[in-house]
């Protein structure tokens, strides 16, 4: 009898399992079931891994999943850059980069991936201008007076950047350049270590962005002389544009686009490319990045398309600029 129940029990509750088992495993399968990893190729603390997390927190709740993030530097962003493209392509594995990507070809004879053919293009994501900041203890306080100092002294002070390929990289090339001035640059694996070096007075300036320098610029550990951006960033509405101090044609903004391995999924890139959607219309991300200095992409850019269109032209923007400089590195 007791043996009779428990068979018929038995049998009630495997039949239940079986009845629930298809359904268990298609959502054991829905993408995405586990963490996504954003693969920043800088340091922690630095800009790109600030735009990271936020971007994280906002696509991890469209996604229903956390988004977690991968600090790989190095070289400028050629190490991560690198370990994104050759990452399993399952969609766990996204790539948050910048405007270095376009520029990378033009200053390394060589790189280990293929720019445009070894990724997959989710949407650009945020446009964060830069500034151009020194050590609080520089002696010119404006930046007509950082100019002549800077000019003057020339074979002494050293500049700050994320290594070659970097933004900050960049903007520095294109400052010397205008100014016809040469730094001994110190490179570090992201500004977020530079800026600790900045703040400390172990180096004397750098041109980085907003979402690195506003919350130092506002506690005034260090010196701001400019934005690079075509207007005054909100944020800060009262440091000038290099523009307004004489450098005419001076303009850089750094956009960043969200990438995948080649050959991820296109089930997980649809989600991916939704999340961002969402995220770049997100009240905390707009007031988080706003208050950085930095605006998240209307929609109709957070979009495969408009990336693809976007870093196409970039590398054919600044290829011709950059070999100008004569600057490669191997
Ligand atoms: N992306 C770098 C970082 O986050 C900075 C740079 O490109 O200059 O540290």
């Amino acid at each position: 009898m007791t043996r009779g129940l428990g068979d018929a029990w038995l049998s009630a509750a495997a039949a239940a399992l079986l009845a629930t088992a298809p359904a268990t495993t298609a959502h054991a399968q829905e993408y995405p079931s586990k963490p996504v990893v954003i693969v920043v190729p800088a340091a922690a603390g630095g800009p790109t891994d600030t735009l990271a997390r936020n971007l994280g927190v906002a696509m991890g709740s469209a996604l229903g999943q956390q988004m977690i993030i991968d600090n790989s530097g190095g070289a400028g962003g050629i190490i991560g850059i690198n370990k994104a493209a050759k990452s399993r392509p399952d969609g766990y594995t996204v790539l948050l980069y910048h405007i270095g990507m376009s520029t990378a070809p033009a200053l390394y004879r060589k790189l280990p991936y293929d720019t445009v053919n070894d990724f997959e293009y989710i949407g650009q994501v945020a446009d964060v201008p830069m500034t151009l900041v020194a050590k609080k203890e520089m002696s010119p306080n404006s930046f007509g007076e950082f100019l002549a100092y800077a000019k003057a002294n020339q074979s002494t002070l050293t500049y700050a950047n994320a290594g070659i390929g970097s933004a900050s990289y960049l903007c520095g090339l294109l400052f010397m350049s205008t100014i016809q001035a040469d730094f001994t640059t110190v490179p570090y694996k992201g500004t977020g270590p530079a800026m600790t070096d900045l703040v400390g007075g172990r180096v004397d300036f750098m041109c980085d962005q907003t979402t690195n320098t506003t919350p130092q610029i506002k506690a005034g550990t260090i010196k701001v002389y400019g934005v690079t951006s075509k207007m005054r960033v909100p944020s800060l509405p009262d440091v000038p544009t290099l523009e307004e101090e004489g450098l005419k044609g001076f303009a850089l903004v750094v956009w960043n686009g969200l990438f995948a391995p080649r050959g991820t999924p296109k089930a997980a890139l649809d989600r991916l490319i939704g999340a961002l959607q969402t995220a770049v219309t997100d009240t905390a991300f707009k007031t988080r990045l706003a208050d950085l200095g930095a605006e998240p992409v209307a929609p109709g850019k957070a979009t495969p398309e408009s990336l693809r269109i976007l870093l196409k032209s970039e590398i054919d923007k600044w290829g011709p600029i950059i070999r100008k400089t004569g600057v490669y590195a191997d």
